[in-house]
């Protein structure tokens, strides 16, 4: 959240707010540099939203972003390599087994083929316009064995499956030329984050713009007074009226806009597993040949013997509905493993962590979804509210939606329109 405080002489600069995930921070540190005061509240006992990075027998692995999406667009690249950080071009390169066999040239280049079909239609479809329709719809029919594979992919990154994604929505992310950092996109996230005068286990409750400026109700650091305020919170959060308190409400195109999001799921499975038969390093694999396959696999992380086991919806929602917890989602990972690389492939195979951001009150879910008939809603939301409350974070991000990048892209927009508004 950030605005400025109307109290001249306590705060004679202002005082901006903002919660520290990608976007809060990039807010924070722009409404700085435009000479606001600045004051961050944040809900958890850390700063780094969705991103954050663990150490896991003594190595730095990202529990949640990992990837530097987009880089040719993506700010935290374009600031990573100001910086000096060390960022490295994603492997091109990728694993494909069939059963317990890699596969063969030729099957290779049909899955590729079925790729680049399945992307051209939906990009056409989207250009088409007309009314807005699933993305799913627009799959071609004659993509073969290999078209619900790249359909499900497809659900994986987008967080719902294809069917429940929204046509229009859907092609504005740019996946090209990804970038990964050694130590961890958290760890990087978090030095970005030194510094900036963050009040930590402050959940805002309750915002109140009935008078002049606005009024944040942060429970035990009691109310904080400012003339505007940027909210970074998750929109899985904000569509739950009871979590931040809106008084007087939303308009209601910006509540309706809120409300339309669907909550994508995306979860690390994190393995340990020196003797995966995967070489080279940070490379996704797809092992189909079996009814069990891993949404998606990214392999030897950083060079490392771990790899992660990405969970989609439609499986984190059956380990869900049968109550499985995380020790059911080590019992599914090594049973689909085991089915393809046989039993004694997997003896050396540990899960020291495994993600559930869609159960962690302060997410509620891996990142903002557009359904069928939403789109529009991102750009909905960057009009201010009464002048003095503005949204960002990564929902909000037409080019990056759903990454960190998307949200400090949105962070640095919001604080400078507040800077300009408030000027
Ligand atoms: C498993 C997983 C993998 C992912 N992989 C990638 C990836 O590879 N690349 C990528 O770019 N993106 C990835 N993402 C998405 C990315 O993490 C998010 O899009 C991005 O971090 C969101 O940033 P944000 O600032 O919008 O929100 P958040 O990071 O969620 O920040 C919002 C902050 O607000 C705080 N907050 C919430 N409610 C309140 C309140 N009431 N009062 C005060 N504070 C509050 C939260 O605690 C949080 O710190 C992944 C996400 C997950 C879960």
């Amino acid at each position: 959240m950030a605005g400025a405080d109307p109290d001249a002489e306590r705060c004679p600069r202002g005082l901006a707010r903002a919660a520290v995930g990608a976007g809060g921070r990039a807010a924070a540190r722009r409404l700085l540099a435009r000479g606001l005061s600045v004051a961050v509240l944040e809900a958890r006992g850390r700063v780094g939203g969705r991103t954050v990075t663990t150490m896991l027998r003594g190595h730095p692995v990202d529990l949640g972003a990992h990837w530097l999406h987009a880089g040719p667009i993506n700010p935290l690249v374009a600031l990573g390599l100001a910086r000096g950080e060390p960022l490295r071009r994603a492997a091109q390169e990728s694993h494909l087994r069939i059963g317990r066999r890699p596969a063969r040239p030729a099957e290779s280049a049909a899955f590729a083929r079925a790729w680049a079909v399945a992307d051209r239609a939906i990009g056409d479809g989207a250009r088409l316009g007309g009314p807005d329709r699933p993305a799913a719809s627009a799959l071609p029919p004659g993509l073969g064995p290999w078209g619900p594979r790249v359909a499900l992919v497809h659900g994986l990154v987008s967080g719902r499956p294809l069917g429940e994604v929204s046509l229009h929505d859907f092609p504005s992310m740019e996946y090209g030329d990804n970038f990964f950092i050694q130590g961890g996109y958290g760890a990087y996230l978090a030095r970005l984050a030194r510094f900036l005068p963050v009040a930590l286990r402050a959940p805002v409750r309750a915002i109140d713009w009935s008078g002049e400026g606005v009024a944040l109700d942060a429970g035990e650091h009691g109310v904080l007074r400012a003339r505007a305020v940027v909210v970074t919170a998750p929109m899985m959060l904000l569509r739950d009226q009871d979590a931040v308190r809106f008084r007087p409400h939303l308009p209601d195109p910006v509540r309706a806009a809120i409300d339309g999001f669907s909550a994508g799921i995306y979860e690390h499975v994190v393995l340990h597993w020196p003797s995966a038969p995967f070489r080279g390093r940070d490379r996704l694999a797809t092992l189909l040949g079996h009814r069990l396959q891993p949404p998606g696999l990214l392999t030897r992380v950083d060079g490392a013997p771990f790899h992660f086991f990405e969970l989609d919806a439609p499986l984190a929602h059956r380990l869900d509905a049968a109550r499985a917890g995380a020790d059911g989602a080590r019992r599914l990972v090594r049973e689909t493993l085991a089915a393809h690389v046989g039993a004694s492939g997997i003896r050396d195979l540990a899960v020291p962590a495994v993600s559930e951001w869609r159960h962690d009150p302060w997410s509620r879910g891996s990142w903002a979804v557009v359904p069928p008939g939403h789109a529009g809603a991102r750009d909905r939301l960057k009009e201010p509210v009464g002048g003095r409350i503005w949204f960002a974070g990564e929902a909000l991000s037409r080019a990056q939606w759903g990454t960190a990048g998307g949200a400090w892209e949105e962070g640095e927009r919001a604080a400078d329109a507040v800077a300009d508004a408030l000027a």
